[in-house]
Order: structure tokens, then sequence, then C-alpha cells
């Protein structure tokens, strides 16, 4: 056969010579095609390149726009990485280096810990590499003929992988005199990296196994090209800068301490402040949605959560004591307490829906590793309700609690979106159930009029959910509310109602958190507003400042009052220099100043300075209460 012809996304079909690759069809298309192609789909499957296509192929063209491209280029970045370090370091052997989220790895085994000189001289010998444009061959051989070779370049890392695979043959990708065992595809040639940047240095175990030698971890990220490499490391700058650990500190909010333990967060004045606001702020907004507010203890027998399920499925991760030989477990969930108030009666189908609210205050063990500042803590409040309704009220309730969450992110400024996650293979329910509560989700989500994702089979076993991540500042995503409806509990705690033929039924109940845990969600909200908290959130809306001693007593006065009428206000009247007890106040992020001179004093006048340098008019402390209060009402 001299032609072949194969199928393009969009269903046309191409006549190609016999033995054309993937290149060679780009380039019969077009010029700009050819030069932007980086890889190629065959049958859905990512391919170098440079990969022949049969007769009947369907083929994709992946360019350095394509969703696949960027693991394509930081996948090749990290061998680039390799060939570097391997250049400079020729005693290191290689391990592995994925693509990951924001960037890539490589682990090496070296006798010393890179430096960060090492690092600047590995990325200059990468620019050097890829300068070069040296070609990315693929090739396969048997794993007797890799393991031969890797065992002759000294890389036991590389025959241990192949030996684990037990394939017959593996592949391999070489640029220049750097070979390296890899499923690919890679780009075509090493001047593809155009755009990469390494970042930092860490020890992890080979395997992650601290049996195992320590190596050397570099992070690199890489772009397809450098405005987004530059776009994305500004990010992270601000990222730094907006640090909740930071801020939290030098706005004096929390600490955690090792007398205490690792992951229980102390809140100092203004941090329980900011707490207790949105604590406020919550009960006022469940309330005005029909919520109940109940409160649950903080350790309940051992034997209900055997009942429960949790003693079974997540007793690692709970804590629990023993007094007059009886077993408790501190809570990690609020669940029970919830459930026994249901049950305190007998249910009618009039008394439905309920909704119990709970500020719950909970305890999970979690592992060292992964406690981050407030993101992930030890013992966390989540402002969690159990809706308990008849499959037929359903619909209703989770659009009720969209709508609420659309609200509320709505008056934090946060955009959001959302995911369904369905039944999995192994989930426990009748299907009717699974089916009425999939499509009450999914209704809510349609009927939301917002963009939303399914992922399929990702459900909890005891029922379907909804994932909402809300979007910062910085185009992060935070993982806050969810929807959860669930099967299990109802059976095991035997819930019932009598309906309106005198039938006892089960209610159908929905776990449900709209901020998640307040420490994460500060957290959030601490670099979101990179500690700028508006005026309705601020710990400390104000501050009253003195030019000199001379204004002491009117300023006195004035605090006293904005005090009294609820103003959350500090004052300042050491004998400083006012620019100095500005600039101070600025530091910590306090929305309004209020400077006060022998002007004020005889006017009877305050003079607020917002906190970015912008004057108000100068107003009567009454008036500026007004002012704040006004503030307050419409969340400014
Ligand atoms: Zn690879
Ligand atoms: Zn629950």
């Amino acid at each position: 056969m001299n032609e072949i012809k194969v199928t393009l996304p969009d269903g046309s079909q191409r006549p190609l010579p016999a033995g054309s690759s993937i290149f060679d069809l780009a380039a019969s298309i077009g010029a700009g095609l050819a030069k932007a192609a980086i890889a190629g789909k065959i049958d859905g499957n990512l391919v170098d390149l440079n990969t022949k296509l049969a007769d009947g192929a369907k083929v994709e063209i992946i360019t350095e726009k394509s969703p696949e491209a960027l693991e394509i280029i930081r996948h090749s970045t990290s061998h680039l990485m390799a060939q570097a370090v391997k250049a400079l370091f020729p005693q290191a052997k290689v391990t592995i280096g994925p693509a990951i989220e924001t960037g890539f790895y490589y682990d090496f085994d070296v006798d010393h810990p890179f430096t960060p000189e090492d690092l600047e001289k590995i990325e200059a010998k990468m620019r050097e590499l890829a300068k070069a444009d040296l070609k990315i061959e693929r090739s396969e051989l048997t794993s007797a003929q890799a393991i031969e070779l890797f065992k002759k370049m000294g890389e036991d890392y590389k025959v241990e992988l192949i030996e684990d695979l037990g394939a017959d043959r593996v592949s391999l990708y070489t640029q220049g005199d750097f070979a390296d065992l890899c499923r690919g595809p890679h780009l075509p040639k090493t001047s593809f990296c155009k755009a990469f940047k390494l970042t930092s240095i860490a020890g992890a175990y080979w395997r992650g196994d601290e049996k195992r030698p320590m190596l050397q971890r570099v992070y690199g990220t890489a772009f397809a090209d450098k405005k987004e490499l530059d776009a994305y490391l500004e990010r992270i700058e601000e990222a730094k800068k907006r640090d909740h650990r930071k801020l939290g500190k030098e706005l004096d909010l929390f600490s955690f301490n090792d007398e205490v333990g690792a992951g229980l967060v102390i809140w100092h004045p203004k941090g329980a402040m900011l707490r207790t606001i949105l604590e406020d702020f919550e009960r006022k907004e469940h309330l005005k949605r029909g919520y109940d507010i109940v409160l649950g203890p903080q350790i309940l027998k051992t034997e209900l959560w055997q009942r429960s399920g949790h003693y079974e499925n997540y007793r690692e991760n709970m804590y629990f004591t023993t007094v007059d030989e009886q077993g408790y477990g501190v809570k990690p969930m609020n669940c029970l307490a919830h459930m026994m108030i249901y049950r305190s009666q007998l249910r009618s189908y009039r008394d439905l829906p309920l909704r119990y609210f709970e500020l719950g205050t909970v305890h999970r063990h979690e592992r060292a590793g992964v406690l981050h500042g407030l993101l992930r803590v030890r013992g966390f409040t989540q402002d969690d309700a159990h809706i308990l309704c008849t499959p037929d009220q359903l619909d209703a309730e989770i659009k009720g609690v969209i709508q609420f969450v659309t609200e509320v992110m709505g008056i934090f400024g946060f955009e959001f979106e959302m995911e369904l996650s369905t039944r999995p293979e192994k989930s426990i329910g009748s299907d009717d159930a699974w089916e009425l509560a999939t499509a009450a989700l999914l209704n809510a989500l349609k009927d939301s009029g917002r963009p939303y994702e399914i992922n399929e089979g990702d459900g909890a076993f005891y029922g379907p959910k909804i994932d909402i991540k809300l979007r910062d500042a910085l185009d992060r995503r935070w993982q806050c509310a969810t929807i959860q409806c669930d099967f299990t509990l109802p059976e095991r705690f035997d819930l019932t109602y009598v309906d309106a033929d005198g039938e006892k039924k089960r209610p159908v109940m929905v776990h449900r958190v709209i901020l998640g845990a307040i420490e994460r969600f500060i957290g959030v909200l601490i670099e979101h507003f990179a500690g700028n908290f508006p005026t309705w959130l601020a710990p400390v809306q104000a501050t009253v400042l003195t030019v000199t001693d001379n204004q002491i007593p009117y300023a006195q006065a004035a605090f006293d009052k904005l005090r009294a009428a609820g103003v959350r206000v500090q004052k300042d009247f050491r004998n400083e220099k006012l620019g100095f007890k500005i600039r101070e106040a600025q530091l910590q992020k306090i929305p309004y100043m209020l400077v006060v001179g022998d002007k004020e004093v005889e006017g009877g006048l305050l003079a607020p300075r917002f906190r970015d340098g912008k004057n108000l008019d100068a107003m009567t402390p009454e008036q500026f209460i007004a002012f704040i209060e006004n503030e307050v009402k419409t969340y400014k």
C-alpha cells in the first residue's frame, strides 16, 4: 500500500503516503501546525510526534495549546534536568521524575545534598542543553537488554524499576548522551523546553520508604512560554507574601505551640474576634433559613461510634478515652448527637424537614506530615448541619443549600465551582434511593445556572455528594462546602417518621457544610484578602491616633463613644510621631485610622484615613459610628 488514510478529530479523512508520521501529517496541513506540534494522539493514546501512522488511525495533533501539552512539556523538562545533573554530577544516580500539578520533580541519589548554588548551575546547564536542540528519540528493547544497559551505567534504581515492572519490553528515551527509562511521550527536541525554572530542593526517601536511601528531590516548573511561566512565578511570590502562617503571626491572630500539641490552634484576641464575627454571621444566616441551632457533647460512648460505623472505618483518626471503665470517643463528626435529637420524639411527615445546625468542634488525628497552618489541623470547628427530610422534599432542600452557598460566597467575594460525585461500584442503599438523591443533586446543579462537573463513580459508599471549591484572589481552588446524601446512618439508627398514610418511613439525611472548617476558611480568608479584611470582618476596625498629648482627653472620650457603640476600636496615644503611629496601624492592616489633632478637638471631629492612605472628610464620632454600621450591614 502506497497510501494510507487517517481520520482527523473533525471527522475528515486525509490521505498520506505510507510511512508518514504525525509530524508529516501536521506538515501536510500547514507549516504553522508543523512548527507548533509537539506530540500526537492515535486512537486516544498520547504518542510521540514522530510516531508512524497506520491506515485507518484516528489522529489528533497535540500543540503547545492543547490541554495535554503541559504534562508532556513538564515531564520532558524533568528529563532535561536529569541530563543536566548527570552532566554536572556524573556520580549522581537517577530515579524517577514525574510531572506534577505545579510542575515536575526528579529524585537523585547523590553524596551531598544539593545547594541553592547547585540549583543555579543545573538550571544553566539545562538552558545550554535546550539550546543544543538535541533530538529526543524513543527506542524499545527487551527488559533483559535494558537491565544490562542500566547496570553498565551504574543506575541501580532504574534496574530495580525495570525488574519490578516485569514487562517483556520497555521503552527508552535518549537525548544526546543521556538515556532514561520512560513510557513517554516526549517533546521532539530539547529546544521545545523553552520556559522553565527550578524552584526548590527537598529530601525524599526512595519509594517513600524510610528504610530506603534518602534522595535529593529537585522541584521545578515549566510552561509552554515565558509569559505563562512569569505569571506563575509572580503568583507564587504573591502567595508567599500572603501566607496565612506568616500573616497570622504578624497580625497576632493565632499560634501553634509544641507544648500544647501539633495541629491544635490557639486563638489570640484578634483571631478569636475574627472567628466570633464569622460564627455570629453563621448563626444569623442559618436562623434566617429555617435551621435550628443545636449543640452536642464533645465525647460520646464508644458503643455509639461502633453503631455508626465510625469505630470500624475511622478509628485510626479518632481520639479515645476511658473513664470509670466506660470508653468514650472524642467526636470527629457531629452527626450522632443530631440523630439523637431526631430520635428523641416520634416524628411525623408534618415535622419535616428538620434542619439541625451546629458550630461543631471536632478532632481528627491527621498525620503529622500533612498538618499545614490553619489549612490542615487536628481540632477544628465545622459549620455543620444535618437536614432530615422526606424523599419528596430532597429536591427543594438541596436547592436551598446551593442557594445558601451562592449567597454566602457572594458576600465574601468568592467565585466557586461545583462537582457532583455519583455512585461508586461498592455502595449501600437501594437503586431507588441512589437515583432519587443523585437526581436531586443534579437538578439543583442545573437549577443553579452555574457550570458543574460530574465525577462518575466518585461518591462515598453511603451516598452521592456535591463538592464546592471556591476560587481565591490568586485563582487557587479551595474545597469548602460539601453536600452529602447519606443512606446508612438513618438505617443504622433506625430513624423514622410517620407518613400521611400512617406508615413508618425512613427520612433522607443530608450532611452539609457551607464554609467547612472555620479554621481552614479563616486561613483561606487571610490569604485571599492578604490580611486586609473588609470592615465587617476586621477584628480591629479603627484606631484613634493623637498628634500630641494635648488631644488625649478628647481622643479618649471619642474612643469610649465608639467602643460603647460596638465599633471594634483601638487607641494609640503614645508620645510618638504621627507618621510612625500611622505606619504601625497600616502594618496591622487596620481599615481606619482616626487622627485627632487640635483642629479636630476644636471642631468636635475625627479625621478618618483609610489604610491605603486615602483621607475621608472629617466627621463627628456619631457620624463615624453610623458610617461603620453601614459598612458592616452591607458587608463592606
Ligand atoms: Zn520520563
Ligand atoms: Zn454529618
